[in-house]
């Protein structure tokens, strides 16, 4: 990403800088928009000395001013380089660090009062590549306040794309200008956890990078209605309509189910909503409902919300879920075996906010321990946060319970055998799986020794029927879930 200030436009066109430093400056832009304000702080100590070879060179004005970039500031940087360097792991990259109590560039000047004009070095200073903070730009609703309110890491190119969830990717990529048919407004709706705030920031991301000046307005509809409300008490609703309406190219809200009920608000964003899609601005909305289930909602609203493109994420399938476990693993340059990622993938199936919080755990874990993440380690972290959790019953416990149960074993249950017996328990297995861990029939295709999705449909099916009408499947299912449920405590 490339986000640039004008003065860091005209500082390169005036001095072309060198490659390492171009990619410190972008580096530092993104790392920067997390948290302006300590950013400013704790860069106007600390300097850059240049990028080569793969090493950083910094200093900083003492260790104490060192230890906390190394800790808060450094991961964040080093991800960002590495991906503007083209490095796979930013593992290659090495910052090496020096002490000085006299700096002479530092990257951020020392921090000022706001209505102090900015120092001319900070424009001009012949090494300080980094332009001013966006801050300082005159509007209220300055970029900075956007850029502070969106994830770095919530990118297009961050966000896994599957089954669950490729309608909505498609559709918000269109809507940043990525081609495809571009709909207005674009409605995306799905469960907690799954993705819709990432795909929100990843437009904004996405326009800010390629039409810099565009106006966008990304808010959650609790701040829109909180906005409101103080515009409302404070007789500043122009602002108020200037900002949502005449000088606003983009509208992201998030979250709209926050509007149940909250009659005001909603004439205020209908509004809002018909003034920008007559001037043909691009809306887009998320939701953990879709319209026609929103609670309190006008029907007018509802209406607006559907008349472009709905759009769903669903829980993402176990494939999904490893690629974005392996993904996380690699932004935040945590290693892990296939085994562990597919481990991780299995235990927590159906919240991304939560499969990450267990990569983190782990990864912070095995760095506090000094122990390798390895399945073994995994295994027991898991056990150990939700040690009776059914999300942590997988595919072979329950073929381990159906094998227990009719003295087979595993190898029989996965075989090609079509011996009644067997076939039978395998179908069991099958039911349960789909039953209890809500797998997918190919996932379970796979699980069962590559069989195709069809023959696992149709075993769910039969068992199913059989439960209703033959009393001896039912004593077979329950004897088995009572297995499932003592190993489980
Ligand atoms: P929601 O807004 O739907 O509640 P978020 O967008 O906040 O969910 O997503 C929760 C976390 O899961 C975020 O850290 C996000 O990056 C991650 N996430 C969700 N889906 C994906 C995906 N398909 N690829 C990568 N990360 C994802
Ligand atoms: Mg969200």
């Amino acid at each position: 990403m490339t986000i640039e200030t004008p003065q860091v436009q005209t500082l390169h066109a005036d001095h072309p800088a060198p490659p390492g430093e171009r990619l410190w400056t972008d580096a530092l832009e993104q790392t920067r928009s997390r948290s302006p304000a300590s950013f400013e702080q704790w860069f106007s100590s600390v300097q850059y000395d240049g990028f080569e070879n793969r090493v950083l060179a910094l200093t900083a004005r003492d260790e104490f001013v060192r230890d906390w970039v190394k800790a808060h500031f450094i991961p964040d940087l080093l991800g960002h380089l590495a991906r503007l360097a083209g490095e796979a792991n930013q593992a290659n990259l090495r910052v090496k660090w020096s002490i000085s109590n006299r700096l002479e560039r530092p990257v951020c000047q020392a921090r000022r009062r706001t209505s102090e004009p900015p120092p001319p070095s900070a424009t001009h200073g012949s090494g300080n590549t980094v332009g001013r903070p966006r801050s300082e730009r005159p509007s209220r609703y300055s970029r900075a306040q956007l850029t502070a309110a969106l994830n770095p890491k919530h990118t297009f190119p961050n966000f896994v794309v599957g089954p669950s969830n490729e309608l909505a990717h498609a559709a918000a990529f269109a809507s940043a200008g990525g081609g495809g048919p571009r709909y207005n407004p674009l409605f995306i709706a799905g469960g907690t956890g799954l993705g819709k705030t990432h795909l929100m920031h990843a437009i904004a991301h996405k326009v800010l990078d390629e039409r810099p000046d565009s106006r966008i307005v990304y808010v959650s509809a609790e701040h829109f209605t909180n906005e409101f409300i103080e515009a409302l008490q404070h007789h500043k609703m122009d602002e108020f309509r200037s900002r949502y309406r005449t000088d606003c190219d983009l509208l992201l809200v998030d979250d709209i189910q926050f509007l149940a009920g909250r009659e005001q608000t909603q004439e205020e964003f209908f509004h809002t909503f018909n003034a920008l899609h007559d001037a043909d601005r691009p809306i887009i909305v998320t939701s953990d409902k879709y319209p026609q289930q929103l609670q309190r909602m006008p029907e007018r609203l509802v209406s607006r919300f559907t008349s472009g493109l709905v759009a769903d994420i669903q829980t993402p399938q176990l494939e999904t879920r490893v690629a974005i476990v392996r993904k996380k693993a690699e932004l935040e340059g945590i290693e892990l075996s296939d085994e562990v990622a597919v481990m991780l993938a299995q235990s927590v199936q159906s919240n991304v906010r939560e499969l990450e919080g267990a990569l983190i755990r782990l990864a912070a874990k095995s760095s506090l321990t000094g122990r390798l993440i390895d399945e073994e380690f995994t295994l027991g972290e898991l056990a150990m946060v939700s040690p009776r959790r059914p999300e942590l019953m997988s595919v072979e416990d329950i073929q381990r319970a159906v094998c227990g149960h009719f003295r087979l074993s595993n190898t029989d249950l996965l075989s090609k055998d079509r011996h009644k017996s067997v076939a039978f328990a395998r179908q069991v297995a099958m039911y349960l799986c789909r039953q209890r861990l809500k797998c997918s029939f190919p996932e379970l295709g796979r699980a069962f020794g590559n069989r195709d999705h069809t023959t696992v449909m149709s075993a769910v099916r039969r068992v199913e029927a059989l439960r209703q009408r033959d009393p001896q499947v039912n004593m077979h299912l329950e004897a088995i879930e009572q297995r499932l449920a003592s190993s489980e405590s």
